[in-house]
């Protein structure tokens, strides 16, 4: 038998098989794996490549483990692969063997596409199997995915993807999200069998009147093509971008969250057509359906997040409102309160001073009735900022403790460091030079400041009960008798 001869008859053989001869790289097929694979131009695919792809890992299989090599080299081949042709890519069941001829050695593969029909199950129970198996499949994801954290949940669909992709036999599978209110589609997840092209990165805010045919079914609820080539003439722009990804099958499902149109979820068969079977809908409907319940569910969560974010956020901003004068800006009379009892305690236990300065603006009665009350607050807030700025201590606190009074605590201050600062804040006041003709010592505005330190750490043993029971109110009452001695020596100065 001539070697032509042989290869007319292995084309001519019932069944899937590949085959090639010893001294040749040339890959042939049985016209029935042709059929099976989508093949058309049965001369073309002679000489084309075919390409092994491990299952798991999706990557292309090493020469050292192609199984025409395997067989060639006396080893045997009993193992899954997925088989890309020029046509299409499907998962299948590969076993091999050597066949001899008069006129040329043969490695033959048989090609087994059906895999649940390995089981060795009527076809009936291989159905119900499949169901069985499926069901697996969704509440194994079903329940990974309401017991996700918020972060897993990508991960967790990108897996839900691939299961499916995988159990359907399809080439890719995809969910894509409506934006803009339904006028904008992207692709946020996309898990492709080996060797097919991942689309991802070029589906993103994708304008959705791009795709009117499309969308006029998936609003409904499903888009079904069996074969791409048929579609009518109203999906020319469908067509067109379907066969640029060589798409011959398409099937999405509408994904429903809060009542409206969340996205789709999809399938491709790219490289021959197929009758897409009740079964694969209702499968590619279920994992919607879930892939729907678990975003509504997220974005439940992510709404109660944002409530609890918004709620933490107003009851800070309650807190610094609570705690601030509205004219000035400055810490008001209770933010003082609270912090000059906190301060003492710390300073006695630290062994350090603590100062207190209290500021009144000098005729501030004349000056308001004058020159008006909105300048006198004008007045109040410049005093604010200039006390701000003349006080530099990290732990120093600047509040407003009444109307045209003002009062500084300044932990870790003793008395000489207080003076300096006094008369600072003094000078920096008079520096404003605000006009105030119906003052009575000066033409400008000016301030008298009572000042008062503790010191606990210069407590001996006579007075240490004493410094026990000195507190805020008594602190309070001494700066306050300081700044009275101010006002009668005359004003505009600073007193102890
Ligand atoms: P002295 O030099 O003795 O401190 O005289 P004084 O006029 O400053 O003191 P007095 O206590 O008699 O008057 C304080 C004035 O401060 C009375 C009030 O009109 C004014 N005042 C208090 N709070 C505010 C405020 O928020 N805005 C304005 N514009 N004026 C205020
Ligand atoms: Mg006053
Ligand atoms: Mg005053």
């Amino acid at each position: 038998m001539k070697k032509h001869e042989a290869l007319s008859i292995f084309r001519q053989i019932p069944s899937s098989i590949l085959f090639k001869c010893t001294d040749s790289s040339e890959v042939y097929a049985s016209q029935y794996f042709e059929k099976s694979f989508g093949i058309i131009d049965a001369k073309a695919f002679e000489s084309r490549a075919i390409t092994f792809f491990d299952q798991k890992s999706k990557r292309e299989v090493a020469v050292g483990e192609n199984p025409f090599f395997l067989v060639e080299t006396g080893l045997q081949v009993a193992d899954y692969f997925r088989l890309q042709t020029s046509s299409r890519t499907m998962n299948c069941f590969v076993e091999g063997e050597f066949v001899y001829t008069p006129t040329c050695d043969w490695v033959v593969l048989h090609i087994k596409t059906d895999i649940t029909g390995l089981l060795d199950l009527s076809k009936k129970d291989s159905q119900v199997n499949k169901h069985i198996t499926f069901n697996q499949l969704l509440t194994n994801f079903s329940s990974k995915l309401i017991n996700a954290d918020v972060n897993d949940l990508d991960s967790i669909i990108d897996q839900a993807l691939a299961a499916f992709g995988t159990f359907c036999d399809v080439d890719r599978c995809y969910l894509f999200e409506f934006l803009e209110g339904g006028e904008l589609m992207s692709n946020t997840h996309e898990w492709v069998a080996a060797g097919v092209t991942p689309y991802i990165d070029e589906l993103q805010n994708m304008p959705a009147n791009s795709l009117p045919f499309f969308m006029s079914h998936i609003t409904n609820g499903l888009f079904k093509v069996d074969d791409v080539s048929t579609l009518p003439e109203s999906a020319s722009l469908e067509k067109a971008v379907f066969e640029e990804q060589r798409i011959y099958s398409i099937l999405c499902s509408r994904i429903m969250v809060e009542g409206t149109i969340y996205g789709f979820i999809g399938c491709d068969i790219i490289g021959a057509p197929y009758s897409w079977k009740a079964f694969d809908i209702e499968y590619l409907r279920r994992i919607g359906e879930m892939l729907g319940n678990t975003l509504q569910n997220l974005h439940n969560r992510k709404a109660l997040q944002k409530m609890q974010i918004e709620l933490l956020e107003a009851n800070k901003q309650l807190e610094r409102l609570a705690n601030m004068d509205g004219l000035t800006g400055l810490a008001n009379r209770r933010l003082f309160d609270a912090t000059i009892k906190d301060d003492i305690v710390r300073c006695k236990e630290a062994d350090l001073p603590i100062s207190l300065l209290l500021i009144d603006v000098d005729y501030f009665k004349q000056y308001n009735d004058y020159y008006g009350h909105v300048a006198g607050d004008n007045v109040l807030k410049r005093v604010a900022e200039t006390l701000s700025n003349s006080c530099l201590g990290n732990d120093d606190l600047v509040a407003r403790y009444g109307g045209e009074e003002f009062i500084i605590i300044l932990p870790g201050t003793d008395s000489d460091a207080l003076e300096c600062i006094a008369a600072r804040v003094l000078r920096n006041v008079s520096q404003l030079s605000i006009a105030h003709q119906k003052s009575k010592i000066k033409d400008i505005l000016t301030v008298s400041i009572g000042m008062a330190c503790f010191n606990s750490g210069k407590s001996t043993k006579q007075n240490s009960v004493e410094n026990e029971c000195y507190n805020a109110t008594s602190f309070i009452e001494d700066v306050d008798s300081a700044l009275y001695r101010a006002k009668n020596s005359g004003r505009n100065r600073t007193s102890f």
